[in-house]
């Protein structure tokens, strides 16, 4: 018989949307010829509000092309505080699509409450095997300043920053000027500041003044307890899509580029905007250097199954940085992830089957 994938998508973050066309394109993958005796599909969609809808909604959500405006909870603050219950009346009472027929789940939910190890939890207690890395891979590979810390570890380069909380910026007016003073002589301008845990760009901000110093960190506090202010560089952006468990593969280089000050959310996604160029057209030693520096920080954090690694390369001097690690990465059609693996001879239904069968072998 078929195994039954659980496609759970959606969620409580503002990168809901991408979610939503990530799944779509997974969805398209499983009942797909060349899966479709494999696989059967049942999608899980979780609203706003972390309310989750199994069935026929869910298949609603994945087959509609309108923007989703499903109720008054998509316009819910980003910093909301409330918990979730992710279980919902909906869920329970469907005779259709139980959660206890899930044999394999795919979550493909980017950002907070989704990438960062906080459903990875969920599925871990309800002993079923799932794609992607487990609790510790999903929240180090979230939050910047755990990420960053293990990157050092491994030895791996990357720009100068500081590890600054909330109550620095907001608690104490004597505290605050002098922690502005202390980034501009450690970093300097322009730096970058960020909250620590979320994605798409949301929250962060290019600063070359000390106004804006002030008000980026001001900002980037409403979003997380835990930010980050970076050195700014310049650099050309490069990526490296990793595929495994123990012994993972890296993909060729790709390449960003951008008339954007920087790559924020809408560079991501306004369509046109970035341009993506597989392989990066870079020197050889530079796409293989990335390329290893790619599995080292996927073991560094303890990726599984998916990541894509993020580097910064400085071609005035040569220098390769890396930035981050996504260990659910944007999964549209057209998304870096994907087309990645497809100029390395991975084509999408075989991709998204490989990660599947990943999330098989790591169980136990
Ligand atoms: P996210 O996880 O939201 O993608 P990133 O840390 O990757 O956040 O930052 C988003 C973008 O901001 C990067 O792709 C890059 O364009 C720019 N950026 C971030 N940090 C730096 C930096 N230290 N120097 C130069 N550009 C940066
Ligand atoms: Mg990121
Ligand atoms: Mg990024």
């Amino acid at each position: 018989s078929k195994l039954r994938v659980g496609l759970l998508f959606g969620g409580r973050s503002g990168e809901h949307e991408v979610s939503i066309s990530s799944a779509r394109a997974i969805a398209q993958a499983i009942l797909s010829d060349q899966n479709a005796q494999k696989y059967e599909l049942l999608p899980f969609y979780i609203q706003k509000d972390g309310r989750w809808l199994p069935g026929e909604i869910a298949q609603q959500v994945l087959t509609s092309s309108t923007p989703l405006q499903l109720n008054e909870s998509n316009t819910q603050s980003h910093n909301q505080t409330s918990l979730p219950i992710p279980t919902s009346p909906d869920l329970l009472s469907s005779s259709s699509t139980p959660v206890t027929d899930v044999d394999v789940w795919f979550p493909i939910l980017h950002g907070p409450n989704g990438e960062d190890g906080t459903i990875q939890g969920l599925l871990q207690l309800m002993q079923v095997p799932y794609v992607g890395s487990g609790v510790l891979g999903s929240a180090m590979g979230m939050d910047k300043i755990a990420m960053k810390m293990a990157f050092a570890q491994a030895g791996l380069p990357q720009v100068k920053y500081m590890a600054i909380n909330r109550a620095q910026v907001w608690s104490n007016p004597c505290v605050f000027p002098k922690l502005c003073d202390q980034i501009e002589a450690t970093l300097g301008y322009p730096c970058f500041v960020k909250p620590a845990n979320l994605g798409s760009s949301v929250g962060i901000a290019k600063v070359r003044s000390r106004g804006e110093l002030e008000t980026a960190l001001d900002n980037a506090a409403s979003y997380d307890r835990r930010l980050i202010v970076e050195a700014g560089v310049v650099a050309r952006e490069l990526e490296c899509a990793v595929l495994g468990n123990d012994n993972p593969k890296a993909s060729v280089v790709g390449e960003i580029t951008f008339e954007s000050d920087f790559y924020d959310y809408e560079t991501k996604y306004t369509a046109g905007k970035a341009n993506l160029s597989i392989p990066a057209p870079v020197p050889e030693s530079v796409s293989s250097a990335i390329q290893e520096m790619s599995l080292q920080a996927f073991a560094a954090v303890d990726a599984a199954g998916l990541a894509r690694v993020d580097f910064f390369y400085v071609e005035a001097t040569g220098e390769v940085l890396i930035n981050e690690i996504n260990t659910l990465p944007g999964f549209t059609a057209t998304s870096m992830y994907p087309q990645m693996w497809e100029k390395s001879g991975v084509p999408f239904a075989e991709l998204v089957d490989q990660l599947i069968q990943l999330a098989l072998e790591r169980r136990g």
